[in-house]
């Protein structure tokens, strides 16, 4: 299962948050269509209500019975993917259920293999994963990063200003179509590697969820819970 939420705060449009992650997950949809057949389902979420405490996914969530529950292996988050001095980050939450670590590696070896120098960050559960981790659902995403002041080192890996927020927009007015830098998007690897990290993510567990250290088996979800 992936998810990105719609909504935006009361303050600004939310092209970056979350404009960004929603329509790179709808292109990942419309890429994949519908063949041809793979042996996991994907089900593709947009939720409504995150600014306002994950109310969308949370009630998705809570109506699911025990056994719809274990048909989710994983969850997959994209909530801001095109900030305009990007970072590559990958959900490192501590203490995220059993299999959620298989999500994080499987990110951070995309961006490894291109190169990227990936980051763990901890995202404390405040996007709509937090709904699914909270049933004991292993989940997982990716963030081109808000608030945090991009370093030095971290400037000579991924390009962009030091010094600076990677997106000084978030949660403003000014968090309209200019804050998501155009030429960056069609162009430039940090947005299309966002991109590209959530299509080859979502497609490879739609091909499997297992393998060494894999997302734990329906049969280990149901005995961890
Ligand atoms: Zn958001």
């Amino acid at each position: 299962m992936a998810g990105a939420h719609l909504d935006s705060v009361d303050a600004g449009p939310g092209m970056n948050d979350n404009g960004s992650g929603s329509a790179a997950l709808l292109e990942v949809a419309l890429k994949m269509g519908s063949r041809p057949k793979l042996p996991n389902a994907v089900r593709f979420t947009w939720w409504g209500a995150e600014e306002a405490g994950l109310i969308g996914s949370r009630a998705y969530a809570s109506a699911l019975s025990f056994e719809q529950q274990l048909d989710i292996a994983l969850y997959l988050n994209f909530d801001m993917v095109g900030s305009p001095n990007p970072g590559y980050f990958v959900y490192n939450d501590p203490g995220l259920p059993h299999g959620s670590k298989h999500v994080e590696k499987a990110f951070s070896d995309f961006y490894t293999a291109r190169g990227l120098g990936p980051e763990g960050l901890n995202v404390r559960g405040a996007s709509d994963y937090g709904s699914f981790t909270a049933l004991g659902i292993p989940a997982g995403g990716i963030i081109s990063g808000g608030g945090e002041v991009k370093t030095e080192a971290q400037a000579a890996k991924w390009g962009g200003t030091a010094g600076m927020e990677m997106d000084p927009c978030y949660h403003r007015a000014c968090d309209h179509l200019g804050n998501i830098n155009r030429e960056a998007l069609g162009r430039n690897v940090a947005a299309a590697a966002h991109v590209a990290a959530a299509a080859h993510v979502i497609a490879s567990y739609a091909v499997t969820t297992e393998g060494v250290n894999g997302v734990p088996s329906r049969q280990e979800r149901a005995a961890l819970r």
